[in-house]
């Protein structure tokens, strides 16, 4: 991913401390996606990188889904929603992961996936890596491969990278 989109990602970020729960340092995206310039350079950056590598964009929700979408369009492959448990409508897999105070769930409609598709992952944030790995389980489990994942920002302390062991990580911007 090009250096230009760390500095385009690190200078419309606003982080705000104590949300949505006290001590959690939250990573908000609005400012990036509300500049319409900075938005279509990301996308398009992201899709210069991509182009011809992958054949499908899964986006985590919800924010994930933000970035999908138009990453999709440009890149002219369909688009995957992987969702939070009770979403969608069935027949669906899913899988519950641990959260640092209770769990979570992912979906997946296997059928929205090609059978040997490249399919690239994207969603804003990787904290823990609990979502993304729980994403790919099932994007894998339906029977495509995960050829990148894609985060606006990595958290690194959280630990996330190591989760995602031999998964090839593209991080926009790192901190
Ligand atoms: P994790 O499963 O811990 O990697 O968390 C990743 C998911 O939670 C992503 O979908 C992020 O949107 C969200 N998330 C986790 N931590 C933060 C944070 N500090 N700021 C914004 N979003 C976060």
């Amino acid at each position: 991913v090009p250096a230009s989109l760390s500095q385009l990602v690190s200078d419309h970020l606003r982080v705000v401390p104590d949300f949505p729960e006290p001590g959690v340092l939250f990573r908000d995206i609005t400012p990036l996606l509300a500049d319409g310039v900075a938005f279509a350079e990301l996308v398009e950056g992201l899709a210069d990188h991509y182009r011809g590598r992958v054949d499908a964009v899964a986006g985590l929700e919800s924010r994930g889904f933000i970035l999908a979408a138009p990453l999709a369009v440009r890149l002219g492959t369909g688009m995957v929603t992987v969702r939070k448990g009770g979403k969608l409508p069935g027949p669906v897999i899913g899988v519950d992961y641990e959260l640092e105070y209770g769990t979570a769930r992912m979906e997946l409609r296997p059928d929205s996936v090609v059978n040997g598709s490249r399919v690239l992952v994207i969603d804003d944030v990787l904290a823990t890596g609990g979502t993304a790995a729980a994403s790919i389980a099932l994007i894998e489990q339906a029977g495509a491969r995960v050829e990148a994942v894609c985060m606006l920002l990595e958290l690194q302390d959280l630990g996330g990278r190591s989760v995602l062991e031999g998964r090839h990580i593209d991080s926009v911007l790192t901190v």
